[in-house]
């Protein structure tokens, strides 16, 4: 009986390993979908920018509400692209270096970025896994 409880138990926490690998994967790749969407939308976007400010210019008209929502439009979209980049960082167990903004695994002990040496900031997935895991 005790046996037949540890074979389930195992068969368990194997199963559950498995499914944790496979959703981060899942959840990385609906990331990077997301992430090329929001490019190929900046690029419309600026696309139609370009196309107005043609129009401003020659018609003078300097005052185009137009130009201002593109361009709040265009930030949105920046800092959409901000989030998705942070969550891929919080999946790959990454951390983007506050000084020259490269991509550092962190490792046991690695508090400094091996490319310019400045301090990594502290890793903040621990409590995102809190809210993360299946109940
Ligand atoms: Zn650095």
């Amino acid at each position: 009986m005790s046996f037949l409880d540890n074979v389930i138990s195992t068969g368990k926490n194997v199963v559950s390993a498995a499914g944790k690998v496979t959703d981060e994967a899942v959840r990385i790749s609906k990331l990077k979908i997301k992430e090329t969407q929001i490019n190929s939308d900046i690029k419309n976007r600026y696309e139609k920018l370009g196309e107005l400010i043609y129009q401003m210019a020659k018609s003078g008209d300097k005052d185009n509400e137009a130009f201002d929502e593109s361009i709040a439009e265009l930030d949105e979209c920046y800092a959409k692209l901000e989030e998705i980049d942070k969550q891929l960082d919080d999946l790959k167990n990454q951390v983007a270096c506050p000084k020259c903004g490269a991509k550092c695994k962190i490792e046991d002990g690695n508090a400094f970025c091996p490319k310019c040496g400045a301090k990594l900031p502290e890793k903040p997935a621990e409590a995102a896994e809190e809210t993360g895991g299946e109940q």
